[in-house]
């Protein structure tokens, strides 16, 4: 096989993105990290920086490892600098219209046998291929957050992805050290298809008065060893991301199964989103998160 993948372009340096130049980094490529925002971009590279450090301090690597893997990663809010790159992960917020104009951004700059993946969560994999020039060298690479610790990546083909970008993303992710889980291209793909309804029921649970937010994480993480709550979970997630999820299982696979919760709505429209804005099912401005229910 001719063509290798040496440098990793990031676009998006958001949660995801920057876990993503962390990891890849770390497993010796070099890496091209993308936002509009240079505040963005700022931010990311401390918090590898920190993140980093964090497991230098828990003695996974030396600190010279941890200087190599930071000089690999370039930090620019260039397009253009995603020329090189045979590999790019796009992993910007989760808009299609957002996504369709990134692709058809980058796509001239990139060379004809560069990788284009996205780190979608829930968006169909061949209908965002269909809409580059490239639907052969098109895959879903769904990393887990936070990347860092997350051993699992979801692979996804689209109709069209060719078995060599297959094969190229297998290596890839083994490279980084994760293990991959190969999923058919259908809403929300394995894990967000079985873990959101669960959060959404835990949702009905609460809204029904069957238990309050306490006792439902209590008793998943002590009946089902669940290491978190799946109130605490969701607010970790993010709570307009799992509303946004659930819509997509609802009207990906046209069920009421997957009715998105009324409370779960509620709550995203009050602007509680979770860890992210303080407040969710749980209130985090105090020292100990309460829950808000
Ligand atoms: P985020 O909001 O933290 O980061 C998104 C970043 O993309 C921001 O820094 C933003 O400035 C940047 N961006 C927006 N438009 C851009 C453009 N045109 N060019 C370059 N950069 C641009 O989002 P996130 O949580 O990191 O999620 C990113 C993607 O990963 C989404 O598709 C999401 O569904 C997916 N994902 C998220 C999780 C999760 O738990 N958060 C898990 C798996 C996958």
């Amino acid at each position: 096989m001719g063509f290798e993948i040496k440098r990793v372009g990031i676009i998006g340096a958001g949660q995801m993105g920057n876990g993503i130049a962390h990891v890849c980094a770390l497993a010796g490529y070099d890496v091209v990290l993308n936002d509009l925002e240079k505040d963005r971009l700022k931010s990311s590279l401390a918090t590898i920086n920190g993140n980093m450090s964090r497991q230098v301090g828990k003695g996974l690597y030396s600190d010279e490892e941890k200087q190599a893997a930071l000089g690999r990663i370039h930090g620019t809010d260039q397009t253009a600098d995603l020329s090189e790159v045979d590999l790019v992960i796009e992993a910007a917020v989760e808009k299609e219209e957002i996504k369709r104009r990134i692709f058809a951004a980058v796509c001239p700059f990139l060379k004809p046998e560069a990788i284009l993946a996205t780190n979608t969560s829930s968006i169909s994999i061949t209908r965002l291929a269909a809409s580059t020039d490239r639907p052969e060298r098109f895959i879903g690479i769904h990393f887990m957050n936070p990347v860092p610790l997350m051993q699992l990546v979801e692979l996804v083909r689209g109709i069209a992805t060719e078995d060599e970008t297959f094969e190229l993303s297998k290596a890839f992710v083994t490279r980084l050290g994760k293990t991959y889980a190969v999923s058919e291209d259908f809403p929300a793909f394995m894990v967000n298809r079985i873990l959101l309804p669960m959060i959404n029921e835990a949702i009905y649970t609460l809204y029904e008065g069957v238990g309050s937010v306490d006792a439902i994480d209590t008793a998943m993480r002590l009946g089902a060893n669940h290491p978190m709550g799946p109130l605490q979970l969701a607010d970790f997630i993010g709570l307009d991301t799992c509303l946004s999820i659930m819509q997509v299982l609802h009207e990906g696979l046209a069920d009421s199964k997957y009715r998105p919760c009324p409370l779960l709505v509620k709550y995203v429209e009050a602007g509680w989103l979770g860890r992210k804005t303080q407040r969710g099912f749980y209130d985090y401005r105090g020292e100990k998160p309460v829950p808000t229910r």
